[in-house]
């Protein structure tokens, strides 16, 4: 198995003064790592038995699409405001480094689909917290959460309770 720590780089005090960024971008470079990655998330997703995957741009759309690709499942996108065309759900989140909005079509999820939530990087939480509210407002259920590396200081424990979880890499 590869070590895809080895590929997820720190960076210090990016995009501002104090945070320590984890650049996932080398995952990308190196297509076996990229291979890997997804296979594993894939196989994550299936398991979940999710009729939906969903992502919030921009680099969760990276992993999302390619999974949705390889498992024939639905992907839904998040976007920050103003990005999607139709009508949309929207919900205010906090961020490690500062505070958004974050919205979904009102018609991409079905009431009772199961969805999974596939993102790089896992911080405060307020990000996937975010995401299970849009998708409550579609009657939607959350089961799962995928993401390539967890800061797993950053958040509370509760964030995961009744979810199940694959980080491939933790801190
Ligand atoms: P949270 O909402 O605080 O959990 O932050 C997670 C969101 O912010 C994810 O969508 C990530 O893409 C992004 N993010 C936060 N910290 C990092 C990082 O160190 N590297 C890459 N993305 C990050």
């Amino acid at each position: 198995m590869i070590d895809i720590k080895k590929y997820i780089l720190d960076v210090e005090d990016f995009p501002q003064q104090g945070i320590n960024f984890k650049d996932i971008t080398p995952i990308l470079n190196h297509p076996a790592v990229f291979q890997e990655v997804i296979d594993r998330m894939a196989a994550f997703v299936l398991e979940c038995q999710a009729d939906v995957i969903i992502a919030p741009e921009a680099r969760g759309f990276l992993f999302a699409s390619a999974i949705a690709y390889q498992t024939h499942k639905k992907f839904v996108l998040i976007r920050k405001p103003g990005k999607l065309p139709r009508a949309t759900h929207h919900v205010s989140y906090d961020l490690e480094y500062g505070s958004n909005i974050l919205e979904m079509h009102q018609d991409d999820i079905q009431a009772n689909e199961k969805v999974v939530i596939i993102d790089d990087i896992l911080a405060t939480g307020g990000t996937i917290e975010a995401i299970v509210k849009l998708v409550e407002l579609s009657h939607g259920q959350v089961v799962g959460l995928s993401v390539v590396g967890d800061l797993t200081t950053l958040h509370s424990p509760n964030l995961l309770k009744g979810l199940s979880f694959q980080a491939l890499v933790k801190y």
